[in-house]
């Protein structure tokens, strides 16, 4: 057993031709493969990457004839390569978000923070998160987040599931009911929204087969409206924040104060998830107010300006609350162990005083570091340092301008650097492309520069033509 197994190793256009790597090759281009592939079995060949060849019968390999021994150092060769590509072994490929937009829901919405990161990656294998290491019995699945949870916001008792839709989902299903005895839920007219996509919050609860009962018009739904509506079949009445869009002029809505003085709970989609007011966002609900203001039970987002992993955030009563974990369309909704990592890590950054999530960092940011970092890429890059005016994004506070800082350079960039090894969106507009800096901290520059190089290297090597795709 002396021979060197290394002899068996495939050759590189039998990796690259790997069926495994035909969407690498389809995404990345066949000498991006081909690249890797012959990295990969230059490392393994050379010894500079180990090979884990204790089960194969090495002899064999060497001599040609153990096939399967073959197909086995194929499989490793090609799962190195998948690792080794931009991306790793995921499709989804990392980006920079030179956009502006904080909350860019087709980039993934909130970055989490580097904590929250770390805590994703620790609980990935097996963990406690249903288990008391102490006792070596069965716990309640998350409850420290869920502490942490109540402590941030003031809440009696909370509960997380996927998303903010499931959230309301769940909440207007388990106090409404469905079937024969089902009870309505009552809905102002201008609240009935669609978050993006096609997605109407009314057809979604619909969808439960609850019911709804809509109040008011359009501009104005005033308290009476309300107070006429609710009756023995009301199970509940649901305030949403309009994220995405403002009515302006002859208006009127009925307060959360207002809507806690009516003889049934209150449902209250906030749809952000701020935790607690925040000065720059003064149109943006958050959760302790509305709490306090009267909300039985509060439903939000975790990944658009609370910062976290996506999530369904519901705050409130400890009554409904158990209600709905109680409900069985829950155990269908409830988050996993990377979720609870990720918002716990997520929540401990926004207790900490002056904590901060790059959500929020990118948000406050002033604009003179903001003209700073401009400077450092124009600097490095190239490129004339331009106002730009960034968005909060996630259908948050459409109203609200930050003004900002960016890089302008030709319009045929912007598709040169979305094609680089670290794609870099950017935003086009007046015929130039713009980078903007609002997204991309001080330690992301140099990469950002280096990508500008080699996007603006790229398209003067096929010859300044736009690449339009
Ligand atoms: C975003 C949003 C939702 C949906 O939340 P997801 O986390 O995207 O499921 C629901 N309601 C409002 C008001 C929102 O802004």
């Amino acid at each position: 057993m002396s021979s060197d197994p290394r002899r068996g190793l495939p050759r590189t256009d039998d990796v690259a031709g790997d069926a495994r790597l035909a969407a690498a090759v389809a995404r990345l281009g066949r000498a991006a493969v081909v690249a890797a592939a012959r990295e990969v079995l230059a490392d393994l060949r050379s010894g500079a990457a180990p090979l884990d060849t204790a089960d194969l019968d090495t002899a064999d390999l060497d001599a040609g004839a153990d096939r399967a021994g073959a197909e086995v150092l194929l499989d490793r060769v090609v799962a190195q390569v998948l690792h080794a590509l931009p991306g790793g072994a995921s499709s989804l490929r990392p980006v920079l978000n030179a956009t502006g937009v904080v909350l860019h829901t087709n980039l993934g919405r909130a970055p989490l923070g580097a904590s929250a990161v770390t805590a994703m990656v620790d609980a990935a294998g097996s963990t406690d998160v249903e288990f008391d290491l102490v006792t070596g019995a069965r716990a309640q699945r998350g409850a420290e987040v869920l502490a942490d949870l109540r402590s941030a916001t003031g809440a009696e008792a909370a509960l997380l599931v996927n998303n903010g839709a499931a959230a309301l989902v769940l909440a207007t299903t388990a106090l409404a009911g469905v079937g024969p005895d089902a009870g309505e839920v009552v809905v102002s007219r201008g609240e009935m929204v669609e978050i993006g996509d096609g997605f109407r919050l009314p057809e979604l609860i619909r969808s439960t087969g609850a019911r709804i009962r809509e109040v008011g018009t359009t501009n104005r739904t005033r308290l009476t409206d309300y107070t006429e509506a609710v009756g023995a079949d009301t199970r509940a009445v649901l305030k949403v924040h309009p994220s995405n869009f403002r009515i302006e002029g002859f208006t009127a809505a009925a307060s959360v104060a207002e809507l806690a003085t009516l003889p049934v709970p209150v449902i209250v989609d906030i749809g952000s998830g701020l935790l607690r007011a925040d000065p720059l966002l003064p149109d943006e609900p958050d959760v302790a107010s509305t709490l306090e203001a009267g909300a039985d039970l509060v439903t939000c987002s975790g990944d658009k300006l609370l910062g976290g992993p996506q999530a369904g955030l519901v705050l409130g009563s400890a009554e409904l609350v158990e209600r709905l974990r109680r409900h069985p369309l829950y155990r269908a909704l409830r988050v996993d162990k990377l979720t609870l990592a990720a918002m716990q890590a997520t929540l401990r950054q926004h207790l900490l005083p002056g904590g901060s999530t790059p959500v929020s960092e990118a948000l406050h940011v002033s604009s003179a570091v903001l003209r700073q970092r401009a400077d450092r890429l124009a600097a490095l890059a190239g490129g004339e340092v331009v106002r730009s005016e960034g968005r909060v994004g996630g259908g948050a506070a459409p109203g609200v301008p930050l003004p900002g800082w960016g890089v302008a350079y030709d319009e045929d960039l912007a598709v040169a650097l979305r094609r680089g090894d670290i794609p870099v969106v950017a935003r086009v507009e007046g015929g130039r492309t713009v980078v903007d800096v609002r997204c991309l901290p001080d330690a992301t520059l140099d990469q950002v520069a280096d990508a500008v190089r080699q996007a603006g290297r790229r398209l003067t090597t096929e010859g300044g033509t736009s690449c339009s795709s």
